[in-house]
């Protein structure tokens, strides 16, 4: 079966050549148009990774990207026409796995497809092995094992934050102090939701394997061998 890529792009030129060299490296391509649509495909097609330009007629590459993120993990690489604007679409943290200045070569295009493919790909989980976390602290992102978690701003800081004492107790107040800039409508119990969210993202990437660990009134602890 051909991988499955959703291309949401208005531009028919660099639609049909994106579609050209992706269906060449042997994907299977889609191409939506109007910013409407890319959700609704996404949710239909089920494809294996987006390309989404920023500029699209009705609903813009960026809002399509943070509203997929709230519910998805699905690789996406978004296409902009001006370099400047890419600092600016890192700093909004909308979650996109890899940016593209238009003019793209087409090339370069599959090759960064293949590679969030590759990121994506379910690795071979419960090994026992010891896991190996890493932190992208410019992107905020965290992997484990290669694999991906699709964390909030919030459980990224949580792991980060753990991850830079593996084995030390951190209590409630001071992971909220570490955690938070400001403390709006923040409680111990919100730290406990967090920590619970980030272990069942951790879970989803190593069944079996708990690594997180509630220490009895205090707080918590990561554990990774
Ligand atoms: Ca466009």
């Amino acid at each position: 079966m051909h991988t499955h890529i959703l291309v949401a792009e208005d531009e028919p030129k660099i639609a049909a050549l994106v579609a050209d060299y992706l269906g060449a490296a042997g994907m299977q391509v889609s191409v939506v148009s109007d910013g409407m649509d890319v959700l609704p495909a996404v949710a239909r097609l089920a494809p294996a990774a987006l390309v989404l330009d920023v500029m699209l007629p009705h609903r813009d590459g960026m809002s399509i990207c943070r509203e997929l993120r709230q519910s998805s993990t699905l690789p996406v690489i978004m296409l902009t026409a001006r370099a400047e604007e890419i600092d600016r679409l890192l700093g909004l943290e909308l979650g996109a796995d890899d940016y593209l200045c238009k003019p793209f070569s087409p090339r370069e295009l599959v090759a960064r497809v293949k590679a969030v493919l590759r990121r994506s790909a379910p690795q071979v989980a419960g090994n026992g092995g010891t896991p190996r976390f890493e932190i992208d602290e410019q992107r905020m992102r965290a992997t484990v094992n290669g694999q991906r978690l699709d964390l909030t701003p919030v459980e990224y800081r949580l792991l980060a934050t753990l991850l830079r004492h593996p084995g030390r107790v951190y209590r409630r107040d001071e992971l909220l102090d570490l955690v938070y800039d400001d403390y709006r409508e923040i409680s111990d119990r919100t730290i406990d939701s967090h920590v619970k969210n980030l272990r069942r993202k951790i879970e989803v990437a190593l069944p079996g394997q708990p690594v997180i660990h509630a220490v009895y009134g205090i707080g918590y602890r990561l554990e990774i061998d």
